[in-house]
């Protein structure tokens, strides 16, 4: 049996790790603000907050993920690939 893989159905540009940075300061320029929540539930909630995240979940629906969790398990996966590109490149100093 094999694991379904989380980047399966997801455009090959996303699995660039250049996209990766591009998108993941996109992203945290979307998510910007002038406060913080410490708890989630106050989050979901907040009227500065709910815009971002709608903007947020219309720009990566637009990049071709399904939804935030598949975003979230992309990032993951990216992050590791990140690592061990940052290793390898280490290695070859
Ligand atoms: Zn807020």
């Amino acid at each position: 049996m094999t694991q379904p893989n989380v980047l399966d159905g997801l455009p090959e540009e996303l699995k660039e790790l250049d996209q990766y940075e591009t998108i993941e300061r996109r992203v945290a320029e979307i998510m910007k603000a002038d406060h913080k929540h410490t708890k989630v539930g106050a989050f979901m909630k907040c009227k500065k907050c709910q815009p971002k995240m709608a903007e947020r979940r219309t720009y990566l629906q637009d990049l071709g993920f399904k939804d935030y969790h598949q975003y979230l398990k992309w990032k993951q996966v990216m992050g590791i690939m990140k690592q061990i590109d940052n290793e390898t490149k280490e290695k070859a100093q």
